[in-house]
């Protein structure tokens, strides 16, 4: 399944132009608070995205050891404890998933589903991320006293892999973190968008059979992007 691979390049290609830090990839397991747990303004030290500064959460599901070869975290930009004040912020997560468990139609589009979506069930201590899907926002509030007991990136993308790895058909998780503030966010939101309306389009090619492309609103999506259009001629065939 190639369908976001384009996507992935792209912000692979807006990435390498600042330095990244590898994190390590199995250290010991930071607290889970095990669910939605609220950190008051007065008890955080900062937020990640907030007010009105970039907030960027996007996962791209792939299937292609090339790009995803192995477990990652790579950190472009200050550690939580460098952090001082609010900073523009994106986590971008890029999932290996086995070709053949992804299906067609409603099964590849549940599969995707499955895998963005772990993003509401992911409660590590100190790390409250809010999720604006209609302003397709993923801010972070941190609380002071996690930055105390050590909270780090290395600890939270641990936590963001051992939560992806939960489903069975994800091979490897690559989770970039950009805390720098003259990263191109712009970019990456525009990546993001891009991931949204390819997953858009799968949805409405399961909804609606209309299979003439010259009158369809979706063109422009599936002039992009390779696999497009064999997918939905794929999926009308199962109809
Ligand atoms: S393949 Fe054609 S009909 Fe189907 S979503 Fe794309 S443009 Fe529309």
């Amino acid at each position: 399944m190639k369908l976001y691979d384009e996507v992935i390049a792209r912000t692979n290609g807006i990435l390498q132009n600042y330095e990244a830090k590898s994190l390590q990839v199995g250290c010991e397991k930071w607290t889970d608070v095990g669910k939605a747990k609220m950190i008051l303004r007065s008890e955080m030290a900062y937020e990640l995205g907030g007010e009105k500064l970039p907030a960027i959460g996007c996962t791209i599901v792939t299937t292609s050891t090339e790009l995803v070869p192995q477990d990652e975290i790579i950190l472009i930009g200050p550690d939580i404890s460098e952090i001082k004040q609010d900073q523009p912020y994106a986590r971008i997560t890029f999932v290996r998933t086995d070709e053949s468990a992804m299906g067609q139609g409603d099964e590849l589009y549940n599969a995707i589903h499955r895998i963005e979506y772990f993003r509401y069930h992911v409660f590590p201590e100190g790390f409250m991320m809010r999720v604006s899907a209609a302003s397709e926002r993923e801010c972070v509030r941190v609380g002071s006293e996690a930055i105390d007991k050590g909270l780090d990136f290395t600890k939270i993308g641990n936590f963001m892999i051992d939560a992806l790895h939960v489903h069975k058909d994800v091979q490897a998780v690559k989770v970039i973190f950009v805390t720098l503030p003259e990263a191109d966010y712009e970019g990456l939101r525009e990546n993001q968008r891009m991931t949204k309306k390819i997953t858009d389009t799968i949805d409405h090619m399961l909804k609606d059979v209309n299979m003439d492309c010259h009158s369809c609103s979706l063109q422009e999506v599936c002039e992009e992007v390779e696999g497009m259009r064999e997918l939905h001629f794929g999926i009308s065939k199962n109809f």
